[in-house]
């Protein structure tokens, strides 16, 4: 039986480069699991091997800033010269239905749902260094040494901002890392604010 009705929305965040899409991806391989991925809309060029829709919906500058305007979205940010933002109706649809909606996302539109969605899970994923950040962005071999360096500066602002997170998860290797997230899922389900209400309702039936 499952008690509590509405998903729960799990946002996973932290630097880029730190692997945030490596250990979703494994999150999601994981059996047994009721998990969506929510997917963004980014202004970002495709990159190769991306697949419109599932990776992202790439969309041009003008539509996205037309979205904010009609208030789209849930959360949005402009990192690093391109817009990211995480569509609300399907966040919106996919929790009625009880689903556990994940967002992967950086950290500034993260502290943007911490905002509005109190009951929400918010997880920073670390790397276990900082030299492991650099060679991570390096090796992806998708970016600039320009943009690679950008994103590194970047990465110093956001771990100044841990500590708003609920849990802090180092990712020393994928699937240990979501093997942890897994645990912290499961373990936020059975919170007792998150169940009492109907617990109490099947007493009263
Ligand atoms: P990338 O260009 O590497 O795919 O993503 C750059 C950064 O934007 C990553 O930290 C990624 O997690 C983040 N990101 C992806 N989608 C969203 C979104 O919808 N909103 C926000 N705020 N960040 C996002």
């Amino acid at each position: 039986m499952k008690l509590n009705q509405r998903g729960l929305l799990v946002v996973i965040s932290g630097p880029s480069g730190v692997g945030k899409g490596t250990v979703r991806r494994a999150l999601f391989n994981m059996p047994n699991h009721d998990l969506v991925y929510s997917v963004s809309m980014t202004t970002r060029p495709v990159r190769e091997g991306e697949i419109e829709g599932v990776d992202y919906y790439f969309v041009d500058k003008e539509t996205f800033l037309r979205r904010i305007q009609e208030n789209k979205f849930l959360e949005w940010a402009e990192f690093v010269g391109h817009y990211y933002g995480t569509p609300r109706d399907k966040v919106d649809e996919q929790l009625d239905l009880g689903k556990e909606v994940v967002l992967e996302i950086e950290v500034e539109g993260a502290l943007q749902v911490r905002k509005q969605m109190k009951e929400a899970v918010f997880i920073f994923l670390v790397p276990p260094g900082k030299l492991a950040l650099y060679d991570r962005l390096k090796n992806r071999g998708t970016e600039s040494m320009n943009m690679i360096n950008k994103r590194m500066r970047k990465a110093e602002g956001e771990f100044l901002l841990a500590h708003k997170y609920d849990y802090i998860v180092v990712n020393d290797e994928v699937n240990n890392a979501a093997d942890r997230i897994m645990a912290i899922i499961r373990a936020e389900h059975a919170r007792t604010e998150r169940t009492i209400h109907n617990y109490i309702k099947m007493i009263g039936e």
